[in-house]
């Protein structure tokens, strides 16, 4: 029987039998015992299933990466301590020094760093391409050491919509994998896999947490990508690992090949681990994901279209908006709604912008989005400081951005904050 959605947030992942507990035991031990050398030998050498040490896998945190597994409807999953973590992992994991990789421009400040600068150091080159590229400047990115293609269904902080067709496409042409940060959207409003994405990422620290409690990431392969059919291009994966005696991970996992190499060399090597605790507040999280995105994607509506209704707002993004640059491509992939988050410009530039947000009652000013309490944050002055005005551009971040992470609190409160906030500008 497979389940829907909505019980798969509150229930998959875990099945406890006859008088164990209901809720995901929390097992806080960084040791696991056994009874002879040679039985955990097998582990060390992948011969045998089981744990060892937390920082590879831990019982906690598997349970809540198998539930994120069959909510995006994939093959293999983990956990990782961080979003930073996951998309680190989940593009280190096939491309490395001398390795190039395509990527959105439009993607979240952090990751754009990892990408432009912290990868480039080790050897890993990036080009990235507009989300609304044509296919012919999408195939002119490509080299011959090609080995991945990057993009963010709903971006943060620009809220442009991926054509993950497109970008699947241009991909499985040139016989790597789609990697999509699906965090924005959730696997409530969107399922890459269904339309041709290989690997899902998310920071867990946004809606599937949704109350701003624990820092996490998590990667999702869909088992799709045939690793043997391209050997050439991902010797990682097809020629044996020497420091796992000789294991071929594409040969002997399966559609777990990924996922396995990436918690057996990447987690032991950098060691990224979540907490168990985070994992249990994150599974929390999880069971009333389905309900929240809903709603916030209900309070985010109605928020976009008092915005676009006052004389004080310059523009307003919200790809559920008629009219939005987006809204077609939304309808397409995200057609049970757009997220919480609304960006959009007070007339009067940055100074307006500033006042605005420092005169609202109910949304803090907070380096957080997808949080059930309503923030807001100025990318330009803080997140993505970082970025030069031409890479502001291609990100789709303008100086007077102010994003918008619309929570759960009642839309008629929310409306009346966000009026009397302008009033004040
Ligand atoms: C926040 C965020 C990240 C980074 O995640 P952390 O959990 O903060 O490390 C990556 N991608 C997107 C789209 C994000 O919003």
């Amino acid at each position: 029987m497979s389940n829907r959605i909505e019980t798969t947030c509150v229930q998959g992942g875990y099945h406890p039998g006859n008088g164990q507990p209901r809720q995901i035991p929390i097992i806080q031990s960084t040791t696991f015992k056994y009874d002879t050398s040679e039985d955990m030998g097998k582990l060390f050498d992948l011969e045998a299933e089981g744990y060892f040490y937390s920082r590879l896998q831990n019982p906690t945190c598997d349970t809540v990466a198998a539930k994120i597994c069959e909510l995006e409807g994939g093959a293999a999953a983990m956990l990782t301590s961080s979003g930073q973590a996951a998309n680190f992992y989940a593009v280190f994991n096939i491309a490395t020094c001398g390795d190039h990789v395509v990527s959105s421009s439009s993607i979240y400040g952090g990751t754009f760093n990892l990408f432009a600068v912290t990868m480039k150091k080790m050897g890993v080159e990036f080009t990235f391409v507009s989300p609304d590229c044509t296919e012919e400047e999408l195939e002119a990115a490509f080299r011959p050491n090609t080995k991945a293609v990057f993009g963010e269904t709903i971006a943060n902080p620009a809220l442009t919509v991926l054509d993950i067709e497109k970008f699947a496409r241009a991909a499985h042409a040139h016989g790597v994998p789609l990697i999509v940060d699906n965090t924005f959207a959730t696997p409530i409003l969107c399922h890459p896999f269904q339309w041709g994405a290989d690997i899902v990422t998310h920071s867990t620290t946004k809606y599937m947490d949704g109350h701003a409690s624990a820092i996490g990431g998590a990667i999702v392969d869909s088992g799709n990508f045939d690793w043997m059919a391209h050997a050439d291009k991902f010797p990682g994966l097809t020629t044996p690992d020497d420091s796992y005696h000789g294991i071929t991970y594409a040969a002997k996992f399966g559609k777990a090949a990924y996922i396995t190499k990436a918690t057996a060399q990447l987690m032991r090597d950098f060691g990224s681990t979540p907490s168990p605790q985070s994992a249990f507040l994150l599974n929390l999280g999880l069971e009333s994901l389905h309900v929240r995105m809903e709603r916030h994607c209900e309070n985010a509506l109605a928020v976009a279209q008092f915005l676009q209704s006052h004389p004080k707002i310059a523009w307003v993004k919200y790809s559920g908006l008629p009219g939005d640059d987006y809204y077609e491509v939304a309808q397409k992939y995200l057609p049970k709604g757009s997220c919480g988050v609304v960006s959009f410009g007070v007339k009067g530039g940055r100074k307006a912008a500033e006042t605005f947000m420092k005169s609202l009652k109910l949304g803090a000013i907070a380096t957080h989005v997808a949080d059930a309490r309503t923030c807001c944050l100025h990318p330009a002055s803080t997140t993505h400081r970082q970025m030069n005005d031409e890479e502001l551009l291609a990100a789709g971040v303008s100086a007077d951005l102010v994003r918008l992470s619309v929570g759960l609190e009642s839309k008629e409160d929310l409306i009346a904050d966000l009026s009397q906030a302008l009033e004040q500008v």
